[in-house]
C-alpha cells in the first residue's frame, strides 16, 4: 500500500483509514465457491428472451424511480400480508446503510449477533453509529439471555439477525428472534438473504410486530450480478427509508432482467431446490473426512473447522478452487472455513482435492 499524503490523513476521518476495504479476491480461472453465487446459467431459452428485451431496454433514459410493476411482482411472490409494501434497494447492502442512517440519531446503536455477516459492523463505521456485538453460543445458536440482556442495556434503536446466519449457515430459533422482536425498543430486521434455502421465514409476522422488517436479496437465488435486494414491511417505516435511496438506485438493465426472471421464478427455485439437495450430500461427504467438523446449515454454504485451516485453504487454491478463509477474522472462527455449495461437478473438485490435502 502506497503512504497516505498529510492532506488525505488530516481529511479523511480516522476510523475509515484504519479500516480494511472490503477484500474480494481475484477469481479469475478458479472454481468459485467463495461468495454464495448460484453456479447454474440460465435455460437459453430465457437468455434469448433476456437478450432481446435488453436490445430494446431504453437505456438512454433514467430508470424507473419506483418500478411498481417489479414490486407489485415480488410482493405477489412473497404472499405479502395486507398493507404491507417493499422497498428495492441496489443489493441489500445498500437498505442495511439505508437502515442505519435513518436511525443514526446521536447515541444511537447497532446491535448485532457474533459472528455474523460483517456489513452490519462495517456499515455502523463508515457512518458513525456505535455499534455493539453480542457473541453467540459456541455452536452458533443465539445466547438468547446475554442478546436479551444486551437489549436491555443498550436500547439500540436497530438490531440485524441474519436467518439464516452468515458465515454460520444456521437458522436461530424462531421462538427466540420472536422474544428478541418483542423485548427491543427498536426496529429489527431478519435479514433473509438465504431465505431460498431455508425452512422458515419472518414474512408472514410482519404485520404482527410494528418493529420489524424483512430483508431479502436476489443475490444467492442466481441474480448476484444485477444487485437487486428488497425490505418488505409497513408503509410507515418503508416511506421515511425511501426519503434516504439515492435516486435511480436500481438500474433500467436490472430492473428489466429482475422482471423477466421473476416471471421465470420456478426457474430458480427449482435450481435452489438442486443446491439443497447438494447441500445434504456435500455435508455428508465433508463430515466424513477425518478432522473435519461441518456445522448445520440451512444455507446454500457449509461452514467447517479443520486444522490448519488457512494452509487448507491456500492448498484448495493452489489446486484451482477458491473459497472463503474464516481464520483470523472473528475468535471464534478459528480454523474456520466457508464454502458455497456449486454444481455437483464442482463439489466434487473441492472434495477430491480437500481429501487429497488432508491425506
Ligand atoms: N445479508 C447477508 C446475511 C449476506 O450474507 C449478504 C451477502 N453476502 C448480504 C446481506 C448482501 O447481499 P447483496 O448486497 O448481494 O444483496
Amino acid at each position: 500500500m502506497s503512504p497516505v499524503s498529510p492532506l488525505v490523513q488530516r481529511l479523511v476521518r480516522p476510523e475509515i483509514q484504519a479500516l480494511h476495504a472490503y477484500h474480494v479476491p481475484d477469481s479469475r480461472g478458479f472454481i468459485k465457491l467463495d461468495a454464495m453465487e448460484n453456479p447454474y446459467p440460465l435455460p437459453q431459452g430465457l437468455r434469448d428472451e433476456i437478450a432481446t428485451l435488453v436490445s430494446a431496454a431504453p437505456i438512454n433514459l433514467y430508470p424507473d424511480p419506483s418500478p411498481a410493476a417489479l414490486k407489485r411482482k415480488i410482493a405477489e411472490l412473497l404472499s405479502l400480508p395486507e398493507g404491507m409494501e417493499v422497498l428495492l434497494g441496489n443489493g441489500s447492502d445498500e437498505l442495511i446503510q439505508l437502515l442505519a442512517l435513518a436511525v443514526n440519531q446521536p447515541g444511537a446503536t447497532l446491535l448485532a449477533v457474533e459472528p455474523s455477516f460483517v456489513m452490519y459492523r462495517m456499515i455502523a463505521t463508515f457512518i458513525g453509529m456505535r455499534y455493539v456485538g453480542v457473541p453467540l453460543r459456541d455452536d452458533f445458536s443465539l445466547d438468547l439471555s446475554a442478546t436479551l440482556e444486551a437489549i436491555r442495556r443498550e436500547q439500540p434503536a436497530l438490531v440485524f439477525l441474519a436467518y439464516p446466519n452468515n458465515p454460520t449457515g444456521n437458522l436461530f430459533s424462531a421462538d427466540e428472534v420472536h422474544q428478541i422482536i418483542v423485548a427491543s425498543p427498536g426496529l429489527v430486521v431478519v435479514d433473509e438473504a438465504y431465505y431460498a434455502f431455508a425452512s422458515d421465514s419472518f414474512v408472514p409476522h410482519l404485520a404482527r410486530y410494528p418493529n420489524l422488517l424483512v430483508m431479502r436479496t436476489f443475490s444467492k437465488l442466481g441474480m448476484a450480478g444485477l444487485r437487486l435486494g428488497f425490505l418488505a414491511g409497513s408503509s410507515d417505516w418503508l416511506q421515511q427509508l425511501d426519503k434516504l435511496r439515492l435516486p435511480y438506485n436500481v438500474g433500467v438493465l436490472p430492473q428489466l432482467v429482475a422482471g423477466k426472471l421473476l416471471e421465470h421464478h420456478e426457474v430458480l427455485l427449482a435450481q435452489a431446490a438442486q443446491i439443497k439437495f447438494d447441500r445434504v450430500k456435500l455435508f455428508d461427504r465433508l463430515s466424513r473426512i477425518a478432522g473435519v467438523q461441518v456445522y448445520a446449515s440451512e444455507a446454500n454454504f457449509l461452514l467447517f473447522r479443520i486444522e490448519n485451516a488457512t494452509a487448507v485453504f491456500n492448498g484448495l487454491k493452489q489446486r484451482g478452487i477458491l473459497i472463503k478463509n474464516l481464520n483470523g477474522g472473528h475468535p471464534m472462527l478459528t480454523d474456520c472455513l466457508r464454502v458455497t455449495v456449486g454444481a455437483p461437478d464442482e463439489n466434487d473438485r473441492f472434495i477430491a482435492a480437500l481429501q487429497e490435502i488432508v491425506a
